[in-house]
């Protein structure tokens, strides 16, 4: 009985926060036309006249900063992708790839003044950005260029049908695989591993995980739910061992353990990009190459760079990378930038890291909410999600 009401409750729930958050994006629409016809009005300086904005990485922190500032600055936004992307429903995406089109909007469609330009910057100078055949110069920089994971997660130097294609790809060749391995227990191994078996049957799922729980960070009522989740639809745990090599279809961790599989996907942490930054600032990577900076989110190593600011995911501080994080920098990096050029240093922000909700999907129905020590499991999670989608696109 529940099975055939939870996807109707799920439908009805999913078509009624549709209709509000379709009231709440004319609500947005009313107060961004409002603040371009306010800036069009009361902003007289000529935009060519106005201050140099440099936007790095157009994800969840350089959009903001783009969309925030792009009414009183000369903004541009320099992304390798010509899109934004809301991250983490992706993996939903390669179970369901038509997804793709309500998690991804072109920065042309929710940009209105802002010059795009699809490119990796390659170097940054004393007041330029390095792309392969020019220079952009700069008043202001805002490094929001984020991190890799392991492909399919995140894709660079793609427009957005080639990454909806390669989404499809994913589809269906895991569709074809029998055995899958994946190589890490964290919130994407954990959240991939989900989709996958909640998608389709007869799948052989094992996750090796080098602690001895996954997600270990989380609470035990969050922990124990998820391997229950898992474990009730045959996914096998492997906890405490690494995968070190592989011989064909075969592989083997450092305690000896053989696992085959079809296919391997590797979820284990992320590679802060940052690289176009180590010539010129040596001294601002930390040692696993994320970008320092002081507590107004300047750029600092041996010195701090007043105009130039760093956010989201590639910044140095010691918490779990989130989107919520990058929105949450990102409006601390605005609020300073028009600080500083307001002469009001006094009322520039500083950021500290503090605890987040974090919500994980496990398959369409079904998720766990955390929030420090507690969590919150099942059904309820997961419209959550959905509205977290929803709230969040709706912005673009
Ligand atoms: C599978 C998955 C699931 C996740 N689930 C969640 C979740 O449930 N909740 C949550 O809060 N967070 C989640 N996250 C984390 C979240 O997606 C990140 O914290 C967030 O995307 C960070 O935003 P950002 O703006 O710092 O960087 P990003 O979103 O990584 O954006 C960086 C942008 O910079 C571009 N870029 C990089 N280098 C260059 C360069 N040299 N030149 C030009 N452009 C460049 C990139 O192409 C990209 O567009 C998840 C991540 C993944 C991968």
């Amino acid at each position: 009985m529940i099975s055939i009401l939870l996807p109707i409750i799920f439908f009805v729930a999913h078509y009624a926060m549709s209709i509000v958050f379709g009231l709440y994006k004319i609500f947005l629409t009313i107060i961004k036309y409002k603040n371009i016809i306010y800036s069009a009005l009361f902003n007289k300086i000529p935009i060519e006249d106005r201050k140099k904005v440099v936007i790095i990485g157009g994800g969840f922190s350089g959009s903001i900063v783009a969309q925030k500032l792009e009414n009183d600055y000369q903004v541009t936004l320099i992304d390798t992708k010509d899109f934004f992307e809301f991250t983490p429903s992706i993996l939903r995406t390669i179970v369901e790839p038509t997804h793709v089109r309500r998690i991804q909007v072109l920065h042309s469609h929710y940009l209105k003044h802002t010059n795009v330009v699809q490119k990796e910057v390659l170097g940054v100078q004393r007041n330029e950005v390095v792309l392969d055949d020019r220079t952009v110069e700069f008043d202001y920089l805002v490094i929001n260029s984020g991190s890799s994971y392991n492909s399919p997660f995140k894709e660079s130097s793609v427009v957005s049908s080639a990454r909806a294609n390669t989404l499809r790809e994913n589809y269906y060749h895991i569709r074809k695989l029998k055995k899958i391995l994946i190589i890490g227990g964290g919130i994407v191994g954990v959240e991939l591993a989900a989709e996958i078996v909640d998608h389709f049957r007869g799948k052989e799922v094992t996750i090796v995980h080098s602690q001895s729980r996954l997600m270990n960070r989380f609470p035990k009522k969050a922990i124990r739910y998820t391997e229950e989740f898992l474990q009730s639809r045959g996914v096998r745990l492997i906890y405490n061992e690494r995968v070190m090599e592989h011989r064909g279809n075969v592989f083997i961790t450092d305690q000896g353990s053989e696992i085959e599989a079809d296919q391997a996907f590797l979820c284990t942490g992320i590679i802060p990009n940052s690289g176009f930054i180590k010539n010129s600032y040596p001294d601002a990577i930390s040692e696993f190459g994320y970008i320092k900076a002081n507590d107004q989110l300047q750029m600092s190593g041996l010195t701090y760079y007043r105009n130039i600011f760093v956010s989201g995911d590639v910044l140095h501080v010691r918490e779990e990378k989130l989107a919520q994080t990058a929105e949450c920098t990102a409006s601390i990096v605005v609020n300073n930038i028009n600080a500083i050029e307001h002469r009001a240093e006094n009322k520039m922000q500083s950021y500290k890291p503090f605890s987040k909700p974090v919500l994980i999907s496990l398959g369409k129905y079904s998720a766990i909410f955390v929030y420090k020590d507690w969590a919150l499991t099942g059904f309820i999670p997961a419209i959550l999600k959905i509205a977290v989608e929803f709230k969040t696109m709706v912005r673009y």
